[in-house]
């Protein structure tokens, strides 16, 4: 069988923290992020004997939110369980989740498959249980390794999502994800500026052949990178007569590979039981007053219908909620020129920055002024962009801030007149009589050479079918 008959089956298990102001079972802040280690405990995060659980009310509203906009059953009884397994960073040797009860089963998400038809993901559950708190590996060659463990993360509140094994390739994961943390932060139920705020665990395998589960994949992603690691390896397993054995493998994120951890403990290794320190939950009443925001497929068809831009841009710009906002706040100096200058250009020059969109919005009024020099033709496209550069640089570094309107003056990037056009025309033509001479004998790019003559002179102030005008008027087209 070649590579590209064998089909693959992906299934991924998200865990995603609620951004919730207190911890799932304890009143310690939830926000811990860039606080000293192990100052957000008390003694029931820490699992001390004696202490009890009492359950965040948010945590289950934030996600009964989550269930409805996915379109999932809210059972009747949802149970938490414990989950046992020793590892340092779990306090009480258990986990307190939920198994056969879940809070809710069912629900889909609607994506893309890889010829861009629409395609429906199933899930199969959602449930809410604690995160564990987080290891530090210390060390190297020369002070030996170490370990050090933060609990500071130890309770907070996750939802874990659960789809069926329907994706068939890596970048349908991506769109799935994409999709999924989009839905979130419409949600506002997770901060996905917060590191380590999505987790992933996917389960591939290649059909007729056992799976391989790739544990906790800490960015979202490196989830594509790891699957097509992984693909690759099975494959070539596969066609080299090996057996895939079921197991659990870690992503390592810097190599880009996967490599074997143990093998796959099955749900009995875990010796679920009823978690006996709380007490059954009934919630599925409480779904009637769970009140949804509008969501990004809401949103992608509200603009097009209110801004009439096409469907691309609304996807794009709805794909994110922060630039959505950011768009709908300066939409009014044109729809369609703002929709392209944010969705094409801003966020092309904003990843290649490796640029957060967070850093951009308090200044959307200055991105606006950009975007409405270039709507009036005082300045071009092309020195709007070299404008932009200058503007998210100084905007990265934080040393000068300095308003789109003032760079344009700064670097004297204003267009200019047609006559101030046609004095350089005629100096750069004097300069170079052999172009001149090409041109005329239908040479390839003497034309082309001339105009990029004069947009280094100008640098950029004309635009460059202004320039290809004037040049035609001395020597032909
Ligand atoms: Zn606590
Ligand atoms: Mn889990």
């Amino acid at each position: 069988m070649t590579n590209e008959e064998m089909n693959v089956i992906i299934g991924l298990e998200v865990h995603c923290q609620l951004n919730t102001s207190s911890k799932l079972f304890c009143a310690c802040s939830a926000d811990f992020r860039g606080d000293a280690p192990n100052t957000h405990t008390c003694p029931v995060c820490l699992g001390l004997p004696g202490t009890l659980p009492v359950l965040n009310k948010r945590a289950i509203e934030y996600a009964l939110k989550v269930a409805k906009a996915f379109n999932c059953v809210v059972l009747e009884k949802s149970e938490f369980c414990r989950k046992n397994y020793f590892y340092p960073d779990l306090v009480k040797a258990y986990q307190i989740t939920m198994g056969d009860n879940p809070l809710a089963v069912g629900g889909y998400v609607e994506i893309e498959d890889d010829a861009g038809n629409p395609k429906i993901i199933n899930l199969t559950r959602i449930h809410v249980e604690e995160d564990p708190g987080r290891l530090v590996h210390m060390g190297n060659r020369e002070y030996g390794h170490y370990t050090l463990v933060d609990y500071n993360r130890s309770g907070i509140p996750l939802i874990e999502m659960v789809t069926e094994p329907e994706l068939s390739s890596p970048k349908e994961a991506r769109r799935f994800l994409n999709k999924l943390r989009a839905m979130l932060e419409y949600l506002d139920v997770f901060d996905p500026e917060k590191e380590g705020a999505i987790r992933v665990d996917a389960n591939i395998s290649i059909k007729g052949h056992e799976r391989v589960e790739i544990k906790n994949i800490s960015s979202y992603k490196g989830v594509e990178k790891a699957l097509i690691f992984e693909i690759t390896r099975q494959k070539n397993l596969i066609n080299r007569g090996g057996t895939i054995v079921r197991e659990t493998r870690h992503f390592q994120e810097g190599k880009g590979t996967t490599i074997s951890a143990r093998s796959k403990e099955t749900a009995t290794d875990y010796r679920y039981f009823p978690e006996p320190d709380l007490p059954i939950i009934c919630v599925a009443d409480w779904i009637k007053d769970i009140i949804s925001p509008e969501l990004p497929d809401a949103r992608r068809d509200r603009f097009m219908q209110q801004y009439g831009i096409t469907a691309n841009h609304a996807k794009t710009l709805t794909g994110d909620l922060k630039l959505a906002e950011f768009y709908e706040t300066i939409a009014d100096v044109g729809a369609a020129i703002t929709a392209s200058w944010t969705a094409d250009i801003l966020i092309g020059e904003l990843n290649y920055r490796d640029m957060s969109l967070g850093i951009v919005a308090p200044h959307a009024s200055e991105f606006k002024d950009l975007v409405t020099l270039i709507r009036d033709k005082k300045i071009t496209d092309k020195a709007g962009i070299e404008v932009l550069r200058v503007w998210l640089d100084n905007l990265r570094t934080g040393t000068k801030m300095e308003k789109p309107t003032k760079i344009v003056e700064r670097l004297n990037l204003a267009r200019e007149s047609g006559e101030h056009l046609r004095g350089i025309v005629e100096q750069i033509l004097a300069s170079n009589p052999q172009a001149i001479i090409d041109h005329k004998t239908r040479k390839k790019g003497a034309l082309n050479f001339i105009v990029g003559q004069v947009v280094k002179e100008t640098r950029g102030k004309f635009d460059p079918r202004e320039i290809h005008a004037m040049i035609a008027e001395f020597v032909g087209k």
